[in-house]
C-alpha cells in the first residue's frame, strides 16, 4: 500500500489490532519515507454475485440508486431513502453470508420499499419480477390489499 502522505511504495505495519466487535483488523502503519504514521482497517468484504457471474462488492448506494428511480415523483425524501438502504443492508449482513446473489439484494429492497411507497413498490417490483401484463400488476395489488386489510384487521 502506497503512503497516502508522500506516495511511497512500501509502509511497516507497527501494531495490528481487531477491533472490539472483531469484525475488523487495523493496523498502524508508518512509512519510512517520510516517516508519518497513518491506520489501515481490513474489513470481509460483502460481495454480490450478478447472473453472469460476475462478482462485485456490495453497494449501499447502488441500492438507493436503484430505490430512488422508483421513488420517481413520489413523496419518499432522501432521508427515507437512506433509512432503507440501511435496512437492506442490515439485513442482508444479517445472513451472515459473504457472498450473495443479486437477486436476494431485490428481495431484501421490496418489502421495506412496500412500506415506504406502494406506488414506488410496484415500479420496483414490475422491472424486478419482469412484469408483463396487466394480469401481473393486478395480482400484486390485489396482494398489496390483501396485506393492508391484514394488517387493519
Ligand atoms: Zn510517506
Amino acid at each position: 500500500m502506497y503512503c497516502p502522505f508522500c506516495r511511497h511504495p512500501d509502509t511497516r505495519v507497527i501494531d495490528s489490532r481487531s477491533t472490539e466487535d472483531g469484525a475488523a483488523i487495523r493496523r498502524r502503519r508508518s512509512c519510512p519515507q517520510c516517516g508519518r504514521r497513518f491506520t489501515t482497517q481490513e474489513t470481509v468484504l460483502l460481495m454480490v454475485s450478478k447472473r453472469s457471474g460476475v462478482t462485485e462488492p456490495f453497494s449501499r448506494d447502488k441500492v438507493i440508486a436503484g430505490v430512488r428511480r422508483a421513488c420517481q415523483g413520489r413523496p419518499v425524501g432522501e432521508d427515507s431513502l437512506a433509512k432503507l438502504g440501511q435496512r437492506v443492508e442490515e439485513t442482508i449482513r444479517a445472513t451472515g453470508a459473504a457472498e450473495i446473489p443479486s437477486h436476494e439484494v431485490g428481495l431484501a429492497i421490496l418489502g421495506p420499499l412496500r412500506d415506504l411507497d406502494e406506488v414506488a413498490y410496484l415500479r420496483f417490483a414490475s422491472v424486478y419480477r419482469g412484469f408483463e401484463t396487466l394480469a401481473d400488476f393486478e395480482t400484486e395489488i390485489e396482494q398489496l390489499r390483501a396485506a393492508r386489510t391484514g394488517a387493519e384487521g
